[in-house]
């Protein structure tokens, strides 16, 4: 079995890639550049490991990893799209400019969806494949002073209904992953304001989530624990998701 975890090179793209790996599948990382956790990898699984450099926001990059895919595998059996950036500086959105809204959907959301268009030839080689995007709560929660991250992410959830409509017919399921609050380097500038709210109750599972907790619920779908959902949303999140009164 052969995966693509686009953003492999740390946080939970990385812990996603390892438990690939540890139920036997080879796993093509890319992220632009390779980092000490992909080499770390690659000692421990030797040649199940393989680092493609790409940008999913060049067009370029993308046909190249396809390019790379076909050459060595000829097939894919699961795409993670994880790659994503949080805003170069959080602005309130009646600040933000074009410049800001393109960086940031430019990757996030364009380029999920042209890595998913381009490496789709591939999944539906198989009578069986899957697709696992990886959203956020805020595909559905407004922060007004990241708008654009909130747009893409909600365009995300379009995206796998899209996909999960289109590509059925080939077998190709596609299933959305929501992180909640989630320790990497996204959330390390802002570790102290999540954790204050953490500790007065904005989660019923009272902690940060960890790479670990969003990457057994990839792998679970990568194993066909569910292959008779499609356009499904899992939320990963401690809860964030449950309306309290
Ligand atoms: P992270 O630690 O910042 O890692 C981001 C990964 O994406 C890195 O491997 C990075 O590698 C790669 N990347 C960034 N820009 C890229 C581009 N243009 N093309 C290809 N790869 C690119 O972030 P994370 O917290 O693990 O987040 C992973 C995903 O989960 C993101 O989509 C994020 O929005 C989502 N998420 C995170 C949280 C959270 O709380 N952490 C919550 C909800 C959703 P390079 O820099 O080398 O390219």
């Amino acid at each position: 079995m052969v995966a693509v975890v686009t953003g492999g090179s740390r946080g939970i793209g990385k812990a996603i890639a390892e438990a690939l790996l540890n139920i036997n599948y080879t796993v093509i990382i890319t992220a632009r550049n390779e980092s000490e956790d992909i080499k770390s990898l690659k000692t421990s699984f030797a040649d199940k490991v393989f680092f493609f450099p790409c940008d999913i926001s060049s067009e370029e990059d993308r046909k190249g990893l396809f390019s790379f895919a076909r050459d060595n595998f000829g097939k894919l059996d699961l795409l993670v799209n994880n790659a994503g950036v949080a805003p170069r500086e959080r602005k309130d959105i009646l600040d933000i400019t074009p410049e800001d809204f393109d960086f940031l959907t430019d990757i996030n959301l364009k380029g999920t969806f042209f890595v998913t268009q381009t490496l789709a030839p591939l999944l539906t080689e198989n009578e069986k494949s899957r697709i696992v995007n990886i959203s956020s709560m805020s595909a559905y929660t407004a922060s007004v002073n990241r708008g654009e991250y909130c747009i893409s992410k909600a365009g995300i959830s379009m995206i796998t209904k899209l996909f999960a409509a289109r590509l059925a017919e080939y077998g190709v399921s596609v299933i959305e992953i929501r992180p909640g609050i989630i320790e990497t380097d996204m959330t390390s500038k802002v570790k102290e304001k999540y954790e204050k709210l953490i500790a007065e109750g904005i989660t019923p599972i009272n902690r940060m989530g960890l790479p670990e907790d969003v990457a057994k619920c990839v792998a679970s779908v990568a194993q066909g624990n569910f292959d008779f959902c499609t356009g499904t949303v899992i939320d990963c999140d401690g809860g964030f998701n449950v309306r309290r009164l």
